[in-house]
């Protein structure tokens, strides 16, 4: 089983060392030919701008969506939420998938409160634990995180908070997250996940990582590092104001030829 998770900004690496520590091979996505032969994909959190725009400019958005189409599951967490999510309040233009029937409203938890840790009550993760875990709180670390404000009727909530508040969604094989369970232990969401991909099987090894193949996530991360980033061909991190001059070009250059 290999999954992947889509590398061009933000907690990447987090989501690789969480399949690597269940003994899943995690795959860095950067460009649409990196989908193939994957069974499901992570989105990760990072800035829903800067993903949407370099996932533009790389051919990424017909690839997930035919991927969706596929019906090969997707996750997203914070960002990746907002990347998979069908209507933004105020933020209309930015590039997203549209996939979950949602309407979310981006850092929606003010300015003051911009950061927080609460535990989350999700049922449905007892679907895929030991007995000695079952109804155990979910730790929900979440930054500058997003709000879903309303669902579509395919949608089912997998958690709230106290006050009501719809924070992790799932539409067939659509998970979404507000928060980050990349950036805690518990590997439950990851668990629940995979066992979509499996339909409800869940693999044999979901044990931590056997210490014999000595850090495999350093490996994953070494790998990830050695793939040049597209836009620039070079290894740095990304830089969005050179990914926004191609982006404006390349519209310049398309509106010209269509006069
Ligand atoms: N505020 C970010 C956004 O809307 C999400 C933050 C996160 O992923 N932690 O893109």
């Amino acid at each position: 089983m290999r999954v992947g998770v889509l590398a061009l900004q933000g907690a990447f690496r987090e989501h690789l060392r969480a399949l690597a520590d269940l003994g899943i091979e995690g795959i860095a996505v950067r460009l649409p030919q990196h989908l193939q032969g994957l069974d499901g994909l992570i989105l990760p959190g990072g800035e829903s701008t800067t993903i949407g725009k370099l996932a533009m400019l790389y051919g990424l958005l017909p690839a997930i969506r035919d991927f969706a189409g596929d019906g090969k599951p997707i996750w997203g967490t914070c960002a990746g939420l907002v990347f998979l999510a069908r209507e933004l309040v105020g933020y209309d233009d930015q590039p997203r998938l549209g996939l979950l029937d949602i309407r979310v409203r981006r850092n929606a938890f003010g300015s003051q409160v911009d950061s927080f840790e609460t535990p989350l009550s999700v049922p449905a993760l007892d679907r895929v634990v030991q007995r000695e875990e079952l109804s155990r709180p979910f730790p929900g670390v979440f930054i500058r995180a997003p709000l879903i404000e309303t669902i579509g009727n395919s949608v089912e909530v997998l958690a709230r908070l106290e006050n009501g508040s719809i924070v992790a969604v799932q539409q067939g094989l659509l998970l979404a997250t507000a928060f980050h369970p990349e950036l805690t232990d518990d590997r439950r969401f990851h668990r629940y996940f995979v066992s979509l991909l499996v339909g409800n099987r869940l693999p044999a090894r979901l044990a931590p990582a056997d210490e014999a193949l000595s850090d495999p996530t350093r490996h994953h991360i070494e790998a990830s590092r050695n793939i040049p980033y597209p836009h620039n061909g070079s290894m740095a991190e990304f830089d969005i104001r050179e990914a926004d001059a191609t982006l404006k070009t390349r519209a310049n250059t398309n509106h010209q030829g269509s006069v």
